[in-house]
């Protein structure tokens, strides 16, 4: 069995305990609900809604994580009620099998865990007044294939500028481990393309992340982003992949 056949095991494996469970898992479910926290939670931001300013505003902020973020969580909540199977195995995991899930709950599930994982992994990307270079592993990885943090940061952009729509940009790792930019549309995230990816850093194209302050200015948007950037958190993301 080569690794394509073996992952596609796995996969069908996990559907059909997604299937399986789904029905013996309820009634205990419903039993619990009226105790149970909800299974999943809207993360706190770690800093204060204006902490960004100038280059993020404090309403933007407010109303990404309090409205946008919170409607995914509160959507994921609901399917999971009545899915439990959705929050047996890892957000990472069940992302990465998103095509395996059962089609009446497949498109609801990627969006809505899909916008979960995004937005509580770019709150954690953020930082007031943090690390304004990579360093480390993650500088010297950059460095080796783009030649510069700052080229990086161009393909980067450049990216973002060439998808019209919603979506996120990435800088992540391929199956090989290499590091590399790419675009993910709506709220796709980076463990759905095929072969899988990891995020290292990514960030919010969807013009709710940007348009109070910058209009639909993608590009200064960006050109903003990088003085927020929480390089060490990126660094972590990167060791955790090495190591
Ligand atoms: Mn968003």
């Amino acid at each position: 069995m080569n690794r394509r056949e073996a992952m596609q095991v796995v996969a069908g494996a996990a559907a059909a305990a997604f299937v399986s469970t789904e029905g013996a898992i309820l009634s205990s479910a419903r039993a619990r609900e009226a105790v149970a926290p909800p299974t999943f939670s809207l993360p706190p931001l770690g800093y204060a809604f204006d902490a960004l300013e100038p280059y993020i505003d404090a309403e933007t902020m407010r109303l990404h994580h309090g409205t946008h973020h919170a409607a995914y969580v509160d959507s994921l909540n609901a399917i999971a009620a009545a899915n439990p199977g959705i929050a047996r195995a890892s957000m990472a995991k069940t992302l990465g099998i998103i095509e395996t899930l059962p089609d009446a709950i497949r498109t609801a599930v990627r969006q809505n865990m899909g916008g979960h994982w995004n937005h509580s992994f770019f709150w954690s990307l953020m930082t007031p007044g943090g690390a304004r270079e990579p360093q480390g592993q993650l500088k010297t990885a950059i460095e080796g294939t783009f030649g510069s943090v700052a080229a990086m940061q161009k393909v980067m952009e450049t990216t973002a500028l060439a998808d019209f729509g919603s979506g996120w940009v990435w800088l992540g790792t391929g199956p090989q481990g290499q590091l590399s930019v790419f675009s993910t549309p709506n709220e796709d995230t980076p463990h759905m393309i095929p072969g899988g990816r990891t995020a290292v850093l990514g960030v919010d194209l969807w013009e709710h992340a940007h348009y109070l302050s910058h209009d639909a200015a993608r590009g200064a948007y960006l050109s903003a982003w990088w003085n927020v950037v929480n390089w060490d958190k990126a660094g972590e993301a990167f060791d955790g992949l090495t190591s």
